[in-house]
């Protein structure tokens, strides 16, 4: 089932069903988008069309960010649980390596997405890592970097650009990469890497996560002073104009 929110139809379902939904889009064999949605980017695409556009264009939506949740439940359509790309993309590489598909890294810092590579490695030595390439790169590169991909014909490619970044880039360059499924994954890779640890499980547990992230990393204040807009957003539309 999707759930509209402000605009975008986000699928309301558990971590579980979103993998065999991911399972059944490499099947399809079609480039397929999976978005993991966060408050800042829906509160972004409320100005900026092009945002928005994508995030109607992709195959699967999920609820990443606890705000996301919040405003389902507000809007009086509540999903399942919060399926972030972080716990997404762990759970694909489990399945990835009992299914046989093979996984591309694109993105963060030089370094990072091949350690990452290293360390699915020694988790499932039998995965098949497609390639792996870092995320800087100039506006004239970006054709250059698709068809890099493409040769490697990997089923499911992970982009870990940041939001909205990899999502635009996702948007333009799927067909050309010739990947079954492509999904944003933000910092991902810096976890998985070990250069950032996530927040401890009871603090996930508390819903705090956000907190976690501002107070490690504090110049995060800048995206996430939007959350109280956000919020704001979603009570005028939801609460207020039903009275
Ligand atoms: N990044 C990148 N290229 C860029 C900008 C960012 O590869 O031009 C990477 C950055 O190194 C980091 C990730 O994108 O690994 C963004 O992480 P962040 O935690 O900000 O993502 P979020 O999940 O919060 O969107």
């Amino acid at each position: 089932m999707r759930v509209n929110l402000l605009g975008v139809e986000i699928d309301a379902l558990s971590m579980e069903d979103t993998v065999t939904r991911v399972a059944g889009l490499i099947r399809d064999n079609r480039p397929a988008r999976v978005m993991t949605l966060n408050p800042e980017y829906l509160y972004q695409a409320q100005f900026d069309r092009g945002l928005l556009d994508q995030a109607r264009r992709a195959d699967l939506v999920t609820a990443d960010g606890e705000g996301i949740v919040w405003a389902c439940r507000v809007a009086g359509c509540p999903v399942p649980e919060r399926v972030t790309g972080i716990d997404l993309m762990m759970r694909l590489l489990e399945k990835a390596s009992l299914s046989g598909w093979s996984v591309y890294l694109f993105g963060a810092a030089p370094g990072v997405a091949d350690a990452a590579a290293e360390r699915i490695l020694r988790d499932y030595p039998g995965l098949k890592i497609a390639g792996s390439r870092h995320g800087y790169f100039q506006a004239d590169e970006e054709s250059g970097i698709a068809r890099e991909i493409q040769k490697t014909g990997p089923d499911l490619l992970f982009v870990a650009l940041g939001a909205p970044k990899q999502e635009i880039w996702i948007d333009r360059y799927l067909e050309k990469t010739g990947a079954g499924v492509a999904i944003g994954v933000g910092g991902s890779f810096d976890v998985l890497a070990g250069r950032v640890r996530r927040a401890p499980r009871w603090v996930r547990r508390l819903r705090l996560e956000w907190l976690a992230r501002l107070l490690r990393q504090p110049t995060r204040w800048r995206r996430q002073v939007v959350l109280p807009l956000f919020a704001w957003t979603v009570i005028k539309r939801y609460k207020l104009k039903r009275k």
